[in-house]
C-alpha cells in the first residue's frame, strides 16, 4: 500500500495491513454512524481484545491520512466486525458518510494492547465521550460483574438515544452535556471521585475524551484517588 511517510514509519514499526470490505451502514443517529465490514484476515491474525482498535487509512485531496477507530463486536469466527463514527467535519466521517457496499479501505493494525489490570479491580471509574463510547462498551463487556461509575459526556441531543452496554443495578451512568470545551465534565467527575471511592487501592480509572479534557481528568484522578499509576488508564482520542 502505498500510504506516504505516516505508513513507512507504521511499517518499521512492524505494523500489519488489512483491507477491510464494506457490508453495510446504518445511522444509530443523525451524528452517529455505524458501518459493517469483512476484516481482510485481521480478526485471525491478530485475535481480540477490550478496546482493540485499528489505523485506517481514509484520503483527503489525495494524500493518506490515518486515523483510529475502535472495533465493535468482532467476530473472529465470521471475520467481522464494525466500526462506529462519532460524525464531525473531518476525512473519517466524510468516507463513512458515503461507504457503501463492496467499498474497500485499508487498515493497519499497530499500537493497540490492552492489560487488565491483575487483580481485577472491585470497582471500575469509566469516563468517555461519544468518540470513546466503542471502546467503553467493550469494557462494560468484559469487566460485566464490576460495579461501574460510567461518565458519558454528549455533544447533541440524539447522544441520549446512544446505548451504553450497562446492567443497570451494577452500572451507574451519568450522561453529561459538553460545555466549555469539557470544563463541565472534569468539574463533575472531580466532585464525584472523593465520595464514590470506598478503597483507592480496589479502583481501576479509564479515561478516553479529548486530549486536554483528558489530561486534566487523569490529573484529577491521581490526586483524589492516589491510585498507583498503573490503576489509572488515560489516553486522548480526539485533539479539539
Ligand atoms: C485509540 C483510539 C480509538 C478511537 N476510536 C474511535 C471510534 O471508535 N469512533 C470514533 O468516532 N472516534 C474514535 N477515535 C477518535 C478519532 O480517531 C478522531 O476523532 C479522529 O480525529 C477523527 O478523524 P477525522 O478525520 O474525522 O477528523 P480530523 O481531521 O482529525 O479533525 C477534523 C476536525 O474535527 C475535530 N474532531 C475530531 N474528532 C472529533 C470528535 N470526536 N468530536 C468532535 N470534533 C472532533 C477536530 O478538532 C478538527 O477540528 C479514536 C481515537 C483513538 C486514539
Amino acid at each position: 500500500m502505498g500510504h506516504g511517510w505516516e505508513g513507512a514509519v507504521l511499517k518499521l514499526l512492524r505494523g500489519k495491513d488489512f483491507t477491510l470490505t464494506v457490508t453495510g451502514a446504518e445511522y444509530v443517529t443523525e451524528h452517529y454512524l455505524r458501518v459493517h465490514f469483512t476484516d481482510g484476515g485481521l480478526l485471525a491474525a491478530a485475535g481480540t481484545h477490550p478496546t482493540m482498535w485499528v489505523r485506517v487509512w481514509f484520503s483527503r485531496s489525495g494524500r493518506p491520512h490515518q486515523r483510529a477507530y475502535t472495533l465493535v463486536d468482532p467476530d473472529p469466527a465470521a471475520g467481522t466486525f464494525s466500526l462506529e463514527f462519532a460524525l464531525h467535519p473531518g476525512a473519517a466521517g466524510d468516507w463513512a458518510r458515503s461507504a457503501r457496499p463492496g467499498d474497500t479501505i485499508d487498515a493497519t493494525l499497530q499500537g493497540t494492547a490492552f492489560t487488565a489490570p491483575d487483580p481485577l479491580p472491585a470497582q471500575l471509574l469509566v469516563v468517555g465521550d461519544t468518540a470513546s463510547l466503542p471502546a467503553v462498551n467493550s469494557l462494560l463487556d468484559a469487566f460485566g460483574p464490576i460495579p461501574a461509575t460510567v461518565w458519558l459526556e454528549t455533544r447533541h441531543a440524539s447522544d441520549e438515544r446512544l446505548a451504553v452496554r450497562a446492567d443497570p443495578v451494577r452500572h451507574d451512568v451519568r450522561r453529561v452535556p459538553r460545555e466549555r470545551a469539557g470544563a463541565r465534565l472534569v468539574e463533575e467527575v472531580g466532585s464525584a471521585l472523593p465520595g464514590l471511592v470506598k478503597d483507592p487501592s480496589g479502583v481501576y480509572v479509564w479515561i478516553a475524551c479529548d486530549t486536554v479534557t483528558t489530561r486534566a481528568l487523569a490529573a484529577r484522578a491521581r490526586s483524589v484517588l492516589t491510585a498507583p499509576r498503573r490503576q489509572i488508564h488515560a489516553l486522548g482520542y480526539w485533539r479539539p
